[in-house]
C-alpha cells in the first residue's frame, strides 16, 4: 500500500496497520540500511574530520529551528540534515578529541541501542523481561567484580557520573544520618568534580556542609587536612556523614590516596565514595590496578563506561558495596505496581535509582563485552596510557612550557617564565587557541592553583600513535609561534 501526499510530493508505504508508523518490511531494511551506510561513511570520514568545525552553524540552527510539521518528509533527506549538524561542533567521536574526558562511542554500541529501542522491553521491573533484566544486572555485576564487591552489592545504570554520584550521596544520607540529616558534612578535595557539590545540594544539603579539602602538589586530597576538618566539626557538634575521593580527577587525573581515605572514613563510621567516573575502568589494565589501590574498600563507587568503556554519552553506572542500602533510599511501592513481583536474584533497578520507566541501557554494555572481551579495552586503555607518556615525552622539552608528569592519560601543561613574565595566562591561552585552530587536535583549559592551564585527555578509543605525534608537533610549533611573537 502506497500513500501519495500531495502537498509534499512524498510518497509513504504503509505498513499492517495502514500507517507510516507501521513501515512494510520493505521499508524497515531500507531505513535501517541508510542509518548504517552513513554510519560507515561516517566513520570512514573521522580521521580526516576536522576536530572542531563552527562553519556557517547559525544558518544550521536557524534550518532547524522551525514549527513542528503536520505532514511527514521523507528519511534521506533527514538524515542529511542529521549528519550535516553532527559535523559541526567538537568531533567527540574522533581520533583528535583530546579535550574534557574523551570515550569515542564504539560502533557496537549504536547497533545494542538500535536493537534495544527496537524490541523495546521494559528492564526496571524484572519481572517484566526476566531474561534481559538478568543480562542487564549481569553486566553491572561485572563491573562488580573489577572492584571486588562482595555478592551483596547492587549497582545500576545510569546516564552518567552526575547521576550516579547522586545516587551515592542520597544512599550515604540515608545510611549515616537522621531524617533531619541537616548537621551532616560532606569532605571533598578542591580538585573534586563539581558534580558531588551539585549531588549534595539536590540532596537537601546547604553549601556550608560541603567542606572542600586541599590538595597536595600533586593535586590528590592532603589527608592530615581531612583528620583535621573532621575533628573540627566534631567539635562544634556536626555530623561528618561522607567523605568523596576522586580516582582520577578531571583536571589532572590525580589519585586522592583511596586506602587512607578509606581508613578514615571507616574509623569515623563515616561512608566513603569514590569518583572514578574517569579513572574506573583502568582498573582492567596491570598499571591502573596498582595506581587506584583501596578502591575495593569504597563503600560506592562512580564509573562512566561512557568515558573508560567507549560507550555513547549516556552511559554511566553506581556501585554500591552493601546493596541493601542503596536499596533503602530508593525502594518505594505503588498499588499500581501490585502486580509486580518483588526483587529476586535480578534486582529491580528502580528499586536502585530515581528511575522508574527508562531505556534498556543494559545492552549497551552487554553486547560490548561479550563481543569484544575485557580484552579488547584493556588493551585499549594500555595503548591510551602509554600514549599520554609518549605526549609528555615529546613535549617534556619544548622551551617554554612547564609540563608535568600525566596522571592515567591526562598530560596537563602550560607556558611557564615566557618573556613576558606575569603574562603566562594569556601566552598559555594562545597556543590553546593556535593548536585548536588548525583542527586536528582538540584541547581545554583549566586552572590549577589559579593559573590557566592547557589538559590533553587521552581516551578516545580511536587516538593511535600517529595523532599523538601530530599533536605534539602541533603543541610544539604553537608554543614556539607564540613565544616568537610575545
Ligand atoms: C566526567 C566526570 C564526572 C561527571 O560525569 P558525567 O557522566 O559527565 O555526568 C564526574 N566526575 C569525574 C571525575 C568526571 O571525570
Amino acid at each position: 500500500m502506497h500513500t501519495h501526499d500531495q502537498t509534499t510530493n512524498v510518497t509513504y508505504l504503509d505498513g499492517p496497520g495502514g500507517s507510516p508508523l507501521e513501515p512494510s518490511a520493505a521499508q524497515m531494511r531500507r531505513m535501517a540500511a541508510a542509518v548504517s551506510e552513513r554510519l560507515v561513511r561516517f566513520a570512514e570520514g573521522l580521521p580526516a574530520a576536522p576536530a572542531m568545525n563552527l562553519d556557517d552553524v547559525q544558518r544550521l540552527i536557524t534550518r532547524v529551528r522551525e514549527p513542528a510539521p503536520e505532514q511527514g518528509s521523507e528519511l534521506d533527506g533527514l538524515l542529511d540534515v542529521v549528519m550535516e549538524g553532527a559535523a559541526r561542533g567538537i568531533e567527540t567521536a574522533g581520533p583528535g578529541f583530546l579535550a574534557y574526558v574523551p570515550g569515542g562511542g564504539i560502533y557496537t554500541a549504536a547497533v545494542a541501542d538500535f536493537l534495544a529501542c527496537g524490541i523495546n522491553r521494559y528492564v526496571s521491573l524484572w519481572s517484566q523481561a526476566p531474561v534481559l533484566a538478568a543480562m542487564e544486572w549481569t553486566s553491572v555485576r561485572w563491573l562488580c567484580d573489577l572492584f571486588g564487591y562482595p555478592g551483596a552489592a547492587r549497582g545500576v545504570l545510569t546516564s552518567g557520573g552526575s547521576m550516579s554520584t547522586l545516587g551515592a550521596i542520597v544512599a550515604a544520607r540515608c545510611a549515616c544520618l537522621p531524617a533531619n540529616f541537616l548537621s551532616g558534612v560532606l569532605y571533598v578535595s578542591d580538585q573534586a568534580h563539581a558534580c558531588v557539590a551539585k549531588a549534595a545540594s539536590i540532596a537537601g544539603f546547604p553549601r556550608e556542609n560541603v567542606r572542600v579539602i586541599p590538595t597536595d602538589d600533586r593535586f590528590r586530597m592532603d589527608v592530615g587536612e581531612l583528620r583535621k576538618a573532621i575533628r573540627g566539626d566534631l567539635a562544634r557538634g556536626r555530623r561528618p556523614f561522607c567523605v568523596v575521593g576522586t580516582a582520577g580527577t578531571t583536571n589532572t587525573g590525580a589519585i586522592d590516596p583511596l586506602s587512607e581515605l578509606a581508613a578514615v572514613a571507616r574509623s569515623h563510621e563515616m561512608w566513603f565514595h569514590v569518583d572514578a567516573a574517569y579513572g574506573g575502568f583502568f582498573q582492567l589494565t596491570e598499571r591502573g590496578r596498582t595506581k587506584l589501590t583501596g578502591i575495593g574498600a569504597a563503600d560506592s563507587v562512580t564509573v562512566d563506561p561512557h568515558k573508560g568503556l567507549f560507550l555513547p554519552y549516556g552511559t554511566g553506572a553506581l556501585l554500591v558495596r552493601d546493596g541493601s542500602r542503596l536499596q533503602a533510599a530508593f525502594h518505594t511501592s505503588g498499588d499500581y505496581l501490585q502486580d509486580m513481583s518483588h526483587a529476586g536474584e535480578v534486582p529491580n533497578f528502580s528499586d536502585l535509582s530515581p528511575e522508574l520507566s527508562r531505556d534498556f541501557r543494559g545492552l549497551r554494555l552487554w553486547l560490548a563485552i561479550k563481543l569484544h572481551g575485557w580484552a579488547a579495552f584493556r588493551e585499549a586503555l594500555d595503548e591510551k596510557l602509554d600514549l599520554s607518556r609518549t605526549l609528555f615525552e615529546r613535549l617534556r622539552d619544548t622551551d617554554w612550557l612547564h609540563i608535568a608528569e600525566p596522571n592515567l592519560t591526562v598530560v596537563a601543561f602550560h607556558c611557564a617564565h615566557g618573556r613576558r613574565h606575569g603574562h603566562e595566562d594569556e601566552l598559555t591561552r594562545r597556543v590553546l587557541d593556535r593548536v585548536n585552530a588548525t583542527r586536528r587536535v582538540h584541547l581545554s583549559s583549566t586552572r590549577l592553583r589559579g593559573r590557566f592551564a592547557i589538559r590533553a585527555c587521552v581516551l578516545c578509543f580511536r587516538t593511535h600513535q600517529d595523532r599523538i605525534e601530530e599533536a605534539a608537533d602541533i603543541i610544539r610549533q604553537a608554543t614556539r609561534d607564540v613565544m616568537a611573537t610575545a
